[in-house]
Order: C-alpha cells, then structure tokens, then sequence
C-alpha cells in the first residue's frame, strides 16, 4: 500500500479547501442520457475509477484513448479545484475472450502464447503499459493501479455478500449473479438495450436462470493457470466482481465517476452496477461516463480485428507520443475518431506549430500572465462535459491574435497546459530549418561563424548567448552550426 499511503500524503498537503471556490463542471451522465452538473458524493473530492486493461498483450491507441479521456475528466477537475483520487485496475485473472462469460481465458491463452507465467506476463504488458502512459503525460504517479489477482480476498468477499443477500445461485461450473433478483438491472443505457445484449448472448451455461446471468466465481476448468479456494470450491473470479471489490477496497462503496470505453456498457459496466448496489444497498456511482471508439478504416480499432496500431509504432515512425493525444482532443470524447497515420501527421504538424507559438509568447511574456477573457472561454469549455475540440479553437485563435498581450496568451498557455497535457509550457527542442529562423536571427548565425572562424571565440560566444536569449541554441554540428528552438 506504500502507492496509497503516498498519494494520501500528497493530498494532505494540498491547499485547504474552500467549496466556494470550485468551479461548476458539467458532465453527460450515460445513468441518465443527459449532461448534468457534477457535485461529488464529499465537496471538493472527486473519486475517479477507469476500467483498466486486462494485461494479456499489449494496449494499442485505440485503449490509449480510453486513458487519455479519463486523464483530461481529471485535469478539469483538479483545475477546478477538486483533489482527484485515481485508480485504474489491471486485470490480470478472470477476462475471458468473450466479455458474457464466453470461450478461454485471455490471461491462460497470453501464458500460453509466451511461454510464461500469467504473473510474468501480467508484469511485462503493465509495465509496457505504464510506460505508454508516461509517454501520454498522464501521471501514474498519482493514480492507483491495482491488480485483480492482488484482491482476490475482496472479490470472495464480495462475492458471499452478495450470495447471502440472496442475490446468487450455485451452479456445478461456479456462482452465478441472478439478474431477475435485482431490480435496477440493466438501467445504464435503457433496459431494452441491455436485455437485447442479453439474449444476444451465445453462450447460455446449463441451468442459467436467465441469459444475463453472469459468473461471480467461476469454478476451476481443467487447464486453468490461476486458481484460488473458496466458498465455492477451487477456481478463479469472473471479470466484472474485480471493479465491484477494488473499488469498495480502495474508494468506497460509492464513487463519483466511474469511466470506460462506450463497449463496456451493456455488460460490463451493468453488472458492475448489479453486484456493488445488490451488496451495498445503497447508489454505487454517481457519474458514468463513457468514451466513443476510436476506428480504423470505419472498424472499431480491436485486437480482435488485426486493424490496431500500437504508441510503439507511432513513436518508431518519428512522431511525438503528444502528437497522438493532440489527435484525440481534436475530437470530442463522445464522438468515434477515424486513425490513419495521415490523420495523425496533421495533428503532429499542429502541435509542433503550436509548440514553436509556445516557445515565441513565453519569450514575448517572459513568462508573466494575465488573465483574459479568452481564458474563461477556454475553462468554459472545458468544463462543458469536455468540449476539447472548441477549446483548441479558442487556444489558437487566441494565440494568432493581434488583440491578446504577451502575457495574456501565456496565461491562457498555462491553463491550456494544465487540462491538455501537451508540455505546451516546456516544448522538446524542435529543429529549425534556417528558411524558417527569423532574418535578424540567422544574420547573428552568421556573425558568430564568421567571429568563430576567425579565431575570436569571446565574441562567438558572446552571440551564441544573445540568440539563446531569443529562443535558439545553437549547436556546432558536423556540416556547420544547427539551429534548435530552445525550450525554456
Ligand atoms: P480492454 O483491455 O479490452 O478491457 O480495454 C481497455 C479499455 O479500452 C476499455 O475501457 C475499452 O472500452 C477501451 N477500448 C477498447 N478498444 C477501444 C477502441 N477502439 N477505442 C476506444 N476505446 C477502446
Ligand atoms: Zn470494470
């Protein structure tokens, strides 16, 4: 718990709340098909759980998009004034191929496929995850990242509240939710959408009461890799009890937001809601919001389908990780996003633009701002259940425009930093080709050679610290000197 005790410690220190001073945010609940004002369960603490990976293989961008959408629900909160607490869980035990309890399990096929242990391969796809993260500016320092098989304690638990309350029902191949005992069932998304998954469902397990009946423990299959005893004999947890039982472990048993990609819905997400509400008798979450797919030539981008692209490859082919999340803000969280690497050199080109307008106005400004009335118009929208792409707009026509000081557009730089997450006020140095550089600049370039060349070393310095004091390094390379936009 040592994760938990330094969050904590870090949430301590922060500034003592003053529930005047947070601003009003507005989310579209998917519990109720509408956007709504978000006042948390305790003022000024938000409680954030995103459904994890399950750590089989590798996350491709289209579950990167998924982690982008909750890391910006969080940076509008926390610029807001809220302490945000953070947990995304790892699914390491009990995800089978099919999410309704269908065909082998991913973690066994993942072993399997690697030679390894599922511990070995749940550490090897975390850790390639977490680092995917990192390079996203999302901070894992401050999220909690649990992994199932580190509460399988709480998931028995759970589970045996549930059954004493009446909720559950033994068959030979494990324990089994009874939807038709829980009223509510269903109610994320409309019932009729969630009972039409239901019967949609194949795989209908011999002596299921009703089809949408779902596995709490799953007794032990012959070949099972991960098996723990039980109340109910040897086996292992079905996928949905892990996000019931380390939520209620770690958050409570009521949270603000719960999030996930828009599949998670009918199922996942639903019986999630069946199992914490049927134990705890009382609301779980207060906010579920979703996040639309993102898709690959009109696809959903899926393992599944072969049509994924991994940050890996986005990295290996020369673009910037933060080209990828300026990419998603273009979009709407609720809307699908079509990738193609066409797509991504626009948002890459875009971003490099607005990183070289960063590296001007922090120069211009010299870093003093000023508030605007472009700032809250930015804030407005992000605060308008995450109105990213009208945000970016007024970011750059903010920043194009004759009618904003210096330190206006820096203020407006550091909020947008603060809710994009796009190192805007501390760019990576970008090479400038010399029909780009400003004339003076490269008229001093050529002073600095000549007084280098010349044997008077003093002066070459003392020109390279005055283009350093305008932005640019310079670097003597091989074919002559090389012009870099300083970050600051
Ligand atoms: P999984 O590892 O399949 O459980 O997925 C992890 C997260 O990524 C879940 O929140 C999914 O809903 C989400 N996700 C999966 N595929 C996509 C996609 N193509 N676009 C957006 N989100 C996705
Ligand atoms: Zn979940």
């Amino acid at each position: 718990m040592e994760w938990l005790r330094r969050i904590l410690k870090k949430q301590m220190h922060a500034a003592a709340l003053d529930d005047r001073s947070l601003a009003r945010v507005f989310f579209t609940n998917t519990l109720s098909g509408s956007k709504e004002l978000f006042v948390p369960l305790k003022p000024g603490i938000a409680l954030i759980y995103s459904c994890g990976p399950t750590v089989y293989n590798r996350a491709h961008i289209g579950n990167l998009r998924a982690y982008v959408f909750s890391d910006t629900i969080a940076r509008v909160l926390e610029a807001a004034g809220y302490r945000v607490r953070r947990v995304i869980n790892i699914t390491d035990v009990g995800h089978l191929v099919n999410d309704a309890d269908g065909g082998e399990d991913k973690m066994t096929v993942g072993a399997l496929r690697e030679h390894t242990t599922p511990d070995a391969l749940a550490a090897r796809y975390t850790k390639l995850f977490m680092d995917d993260l990192v390079e996203l500016n999302i901070a894992t320092d401050d999220i909690l990242f649990p992994r199932a098989t580190g509460y399988i304690k709480e998931q028995i638990a759970l589970a045996k509240t549930i059954e004493e309350k009446g909720f559950a029902y033994r068959l030979p191949d494990g324990l089994y939710f009874d939807v038709q005992k829980f009223p509510g069932y269903g109610k994320l998304g409309g019932l009729a959408h969630a009972r039409l998954e239901a019967g949609a469902r194949v795989a209908v397990a011999a002596g299921k009461r009703s089809p949408a009946d779902f596995v709490l423990w799953r007794t032990a299959r012959p070949g099972d890799l991960q098996q723990w005893d039980s109340p109910w004999g040897r086996g292992n947890p079905g996928w949905h009890i892990e996000c019931s039982a380390m939520i209620r472990a770690l958050l409570g048993q009521e949270i603000d937001i719960h999030t996930g990609g828009e599949d998670h819905i009918a199922i996942h997400h639903n019986n999630e809601i069946a199992q914490s509400e049927a134990a705890n008798g009382r609301p779980f979450v207060r906010y579920w919001m979703h996040g639309a797919f993102l898709t690959m030539g009109g696809d959903k981008a899926s393992k599944s389908l072969g049509n994924v692209v991994y940050l890996s490859e986005v990295i290996e082919k020369g673009f910037s990780p933060l080209a990828v999340r300026y990419f998603f803000l273009q979009a709407h969280y609720r809307t699908p996003l079509s990738f193609s690497f066409e797509a991504l050199a626009g948002a890459s080109s875009a971003l490099e633009r607005l990183w070289r307008l960063a590296n001007d106005i922090a120069h211009e400004s010299k870093r003093h701002s000023a508030r605007s009335e472009a700032r809250e118009r930015f804030l407005a929208a992000m605060r308008d259940d995450l109105a990213t792409p009208q945000a970016l707009s007024i970011l750059w026509d903010t920043l194009r425009s004759e009618e904003y000081a210096p330190e206006e557009k820096w203020g407006l730089l550091e909020d947008a930093d603060a809710h994009f997450g796009l190192s805007l006020l501390a760019p990576p140095p970008l090479d400038v080709s010399t029909k780009d550089a400003p004339e003076d600049i490269l008229k001093m370039l050529a002073q600095r050679e000549a007084s280098r060349v010349s044997g008077n070393f003093a002066e070459a310095d003392r020109i390279r610290d005055a283009i350093l004091h305008r932005g640019y390094r310079v670097d003597d390379g091989p074919q002559g000197p090389v012009l870099t936009r300083a970050s600051f």
